[in-house]
């Protein structure tokens, strides 16, 4: 019998879980809440819980799985299989998650972070057409990102290789959280658009419904931006989302003088926005590049969503 891939999708909010084939279809799925009470030291008991039940439900033994892989919050020791410093999880001090885990399921554990993990996963079955070279940018609450060359995840020698969100767009731009200034997060993800628009809003003085908005002190989203722009022609709106590609285009064309990936796939929940977004990226991606890059990569938006990170963590464990 062939044997299986499990996958697991760690998040903040809940667990995903999955069952593969080794050539990456999905066969099961489920998932669970995560409980991050007491430090987060209900998180890795209830994994483990989860698998052992799950696999007695299906009538299935360790020996059946080639192995399991996680992706997670915070910063991961791959060697050693730990993580540290996962706040969305309350784990502060050091989890030895690879240890706990292989001990309680009886099946080989890999582990890395979750935008390395979700990279994996576009490249093998989604927007990356399973080549060597692709870069992937996530653009959610903050912009992560994960780079495979030569069909290997890149990690640099402190684990930082893909942390495109701190790539500096803008010297003279707003703090980020890391200390320094102008980092693409701070402009291209969800946040970091509306703070965009706050910012275009003060100085701007024709008719615009999102100015209108933001003036009555309304709260709103990246989302709203999008689609004032999209759909009314918004004529600020279009100002916001036209710096916002700008950046995104400038980070995109600097990835792709670099490391000349045959794709830079955009996923996370900016990327909703699809190809109104896509489309203008490319286009400052295009001023960016010199010709055999921008000729050779392409841009485009990720395809798998959310099941991005449970396929990508098992691909962790081929
Ligand atoms: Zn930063």
């Amino acid at each position: 019998m062939d044997k299986k891939l499990l996958g697991i999708d760690l998040g903040g909010t809940t667990v995903k879980f999955a069952i593969l084939t080794e050539s990456g279809e999905i066969q099961q799925k489920w998932s669970i809440e995560t409980n991050i009470l007491d430090d987060g030291s209900h998180i890795v008991p209830d994994i483990i819980d989860s698998i052992n039940h799950h696999l007695s439900l299906y009538n299935m033994t360790p020996e059946q799985f080639i192995g399991i892989g996680m992706g997670t919050p915070g910063s991961v020791d791959i060697e050693a299989g730990t993580v540290i410093g996962a706040y969305n999880l309350n784990w502060t001090t050091l989890q030895q998650v690879k240890k706990e885990i292989e001990a309680g399921t009886k099946i080989k554990f890999t582990i890395d972070n979750d935008a390395n993990v979700a990279a994996l996963g576009e490249r093998w079955m989604g927007a990356g057409e399973n080549e060597p070279d692709v870069v992937f940018m996530t653009l959610g609450t903050g912009v992560g990102g994960g780079i495979v060359m030569n069909g290997e995840l890149l990690h640099g020698v402190a684990g930082c290789a893909g942390e495109i969100g701190h790539v500096t767009v803008d010297p003279n731009g707003f703090e980020c959280t890391c200390g320094k200034r102008g980092c693409l997060e701070t402009v291209a993800s969800a946040t970091g658009v509306v703070r965009v628009a706050r910012q275009l809003a003060e100085e701007y003085a024709g008719g615009s419904i999102l100015k209108a908005r933001l003036d009555n002190g309304e709260d709103i989203t990246s989302k709203d931006v999008f689609e004032l722009a999209e759909k009314e022609n918004d004529d600020l709106a279009l100002m916001v989302v036209d710096k916002v590609t700008f950046y995104l285009g400038l980070a995109c064309g600097n990835l792709g003088n670099t490391l000349n990936p045959s794709t830079i796939v955009i996923g996370g929940g900016v990327s909703a926005a699809g190809e109104f977004l896509r489309s203008r990226i490319e286009t400052y991606f295009k001023e960016f590049t010199f010709p055999q890059v921008r000729e050779s990569t392409k841009i485009k938006l990720a395809e798998l969503g959310n099941e991005a990170g449970v396929i990508g963590a098992a691909s962790l464990a081929k």
